[in-house]
């Protein structure tokens, strides 16, 4: 017996080494790893380098003393005739990155040595309608599984070692306006995604699946009035789990074509078990058209993720009239108030104002301006319902000498957002959240709509301005306990890239002008840039290998500013498009 068992654990150790010799095709991303991202330095596995969102590394080793030194190690091009926008979050695991490119790519690099792997290319049909450029913004890894949804709504699974589908299948029509372009995320063995398509009178929805068979596990729709249902089999056992009264806060049948698309990825936090979901604008954008609060547009709404059920809502812009989509991240955060440890989540929304919310129930805590210019409202009361400043509501067309043109207002923020989809990050050391934002305006009016499927369905014409000359982009470190804005960083272009924090006191982020910079994270002084040859419009990551701390992030400029940006598009028309990733280390000396 005890020969037998000397023989079995041989047997073992050898199957251990084989593994550990062919590199990456033993390990898979468990349940563990994704809970665990934040503290685990080694990987970067979760969209928001942790499932709460906050992007903050332990790491230290980049610090504002050494960062001087850090340089770039390899850099990896996406090739292709088409560029365009590079939104991309990596991730990485085990030596392998693993990054989407525009339209709909992913690639598998070796870490090491800036080498390919595989590369995937979904191949997309003539009539996707991505309404901000045909950007992606990451991969969700589970098991030995790489996760991402394309631009024509589809969900597609991948082999972590060979590029090869696994399973796809289809979330919503595209023929219809619906596409996806946030990385999806995986909870408690569900890959949960949201879309996009709130321009094309879309239904939001929240969509889970098993994320090993791609098996529709439950479907929540984020517009008042459509009914949820859980699944089993592919069979609706639950039928009709109800989204609130058809018709309540919508008049007639806008409802049914209402919008509130959830086109960002979700933040998750395992402390109260919620998915946090953010909705976007409420279709058309003509406001005249919907009278009352239009739920659950421009909202967070925190799901129960076992089966989609809404729990809390909160919504910034009740009956929205400027494209102000609520589907910024909702980042946990903890702080002490007399004695008491508060379960808090930030949020800083499209319409100007960062909200700290009571994450156990939605309640809403404080909300402040951070940007400088709000006109469209007076501020906020004290549930944290914005007070109207009617006179910067685009006028109602019908009211209007020929009912083809309402009065033309100006409004700020531009529907572009005092902040956009860019993520902030939030670091345990300083308590300060690091908000990417923007300061524009816009010339905003309303015309008369109709739906049709497939066709944009705004009721809406806008120009945007720059608020100043010398500056849009403002990177601001935000307090959320007194609402002061600490220090800020002013950029000429606007800022679209996300942020990242470190234990090593820096916050990093990318501009349009090409810059990877890093500040102190305490003070916001510039302590390391580099050009990398296109715009950054995606968000930096960090990890550990072979006891060095490295940074990536991908490089090439697109997005939503060239192609709506009005006046502010011209400002950044010079700026070349590109598509690359960049990875950059300290080295150990
Ligand atoms: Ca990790
Ligand atoms: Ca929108």
């Amino acid at each position: 017996m005890r020969k037998h068992g000397h023989i079995k654990g041989l047997a073992l150790s050898t199957l251990v080494s084989a593994l550990c010799l062919a590199g990456t095709a033993g390990a898979t991303v468990t349940e563990e790893d994704l809970l665990n991202d934040q503290d685990t330095t080694g990987d970067v596995v979760t969209n928001g380098m942790g499932l709460q969102g906050q992007r903050y590394s332990p790491l230290d080793a980049i610090n504002p003393d050494t960062v001087k030194k850090m340089h770039p190690v390899w850099a990896f091009s996406f090739g292709g005739e088409k560029q365009r926008g590079q939104e991309s979050q990596p991730m990485v695991k085990d030596g392998v990155m693993y990054v989407t490119a525009s339209y709909s790519r992913v690639f598998a690099i070796d870490v090491k040595t800036g080498d390919e792997l595989w590369q995937y290319d979904a191949r997309l049909p003539d009539g996707i309608m991505p309404c901000c450029d045909v950007i992606n913004r990451g991969v969700a890894l589970y098991d030995d599984l790489v996760i991402f949804g394309t631009l024509d709504a589809k969900l597609v699974a991948l082999n972590k070692d060979t590029g090869k589908t696994v399973w796809k299948k289809t979330v919503a029509d595209y023929k219809a306006g619906y596409s996806i372009t946030a990385a999806p995320t995986v909870i408690k063995g569900k890959v949960i995604t949201g879309i996009s398509g709130g321009e094309f009178g879309v239904v939001g929805k929240v969509v889970a699946y098993d994320a090993k068979t791609g098996k529709i596990a439950w479907m929540r729709p984020t517009v008042e009035g459509h009914m949820g249902y859980v699944y089993e089999d592919g069979k609706e056992i639950e039928n009709g789990i109800s989204g609130g009264e058809a018709g309540k806060t919508w008049p007639g049948d806008l409802w049914k074509t209402g919008g509130a698309a959830p086109w960002l990825t979700q933040t998750y936090d395992p402390d109260t078990d919620l998915l946090f979901v953010g909705t976007g604008n409420p279709a058309p954008w003509n406001s005249h058209m919907r009278p009352g609060d239009n739920l659950f547009s421009s909202s967070r709404l925190a799901l129960d993720p076992d089966d989609g059920k809404i729990v809390w809502h909160f919504q910034t812009t009740p009956h929205d009239g400027w494209d102000y989509d609520g589907v910024n991240e909702l980042i946990s955060f903890d702080y002490e108030e007399n004695g008491k440890t508060v379960k808090a989540a930030g949020t800083a929304d499209r319409n100007g104002y960062f909200y700290v919310l009571n994450r156990e129930n939605g309640e809403f805590i404080r909300g402040f301006p951070f940007v400088d210019k709000i006109t469209w409202s007076t501020g906020l009361d004290e549930n944290g319902r914005p007070i109207y400043n009617e006179a910067s509501r685009p006028g109602d067309p019908s009211a209007g000498e020929d009912g083809n043109k309402g009065n033309t207002v100006v409004a700020a923020p531009a529907f572009l957002g005092g902040k956009n989809w860019m993520p902030m990050s939030y670091s345990k050391d300083t308590g300060l959240f690091y908000v990417p934002s923007n300061e524009w305006q816009m010339d905003i009016w309303n015309e008369p709509i109709a739906y049709k499927q497939g066709a944009a369905y705004l009721g809406a014409g806008f120009t945007i301005h720059p608020t100043n000359e010398d500056y849009i982009g403002v990177l601001r470190a935000m307090d959320p306990i007194t609402g002061k804005e600490v220090w800020r960083y002013t950029n000429y272009a606007p800022l679209w890239g996300g942020t990242m924090n470190t234990a090593g006191n820096l916050v990093f982020f990318g501009t349009p002008e090409g810059y990877l910079k890093a500040l102190d994270a305490k003070t916001g002084e510039l302590k390391y840039e580099f050009n990398t040859g296109s715009g950054i419009v995606g968000t930096p990551i960090t990890w550990e290998m072979d006891g060095e701390q490295y940074v990536a992030v991908a490089s090439g400029w697109g997005g939503a500013v060239p192609l709506w940006g009005g006046e502010v598009a011209k400002r950044v028309k010079h700026l070349n498009q590109g598509g690359s990733i960049w990875a950059f280390k300290v080295p150990k000396d």
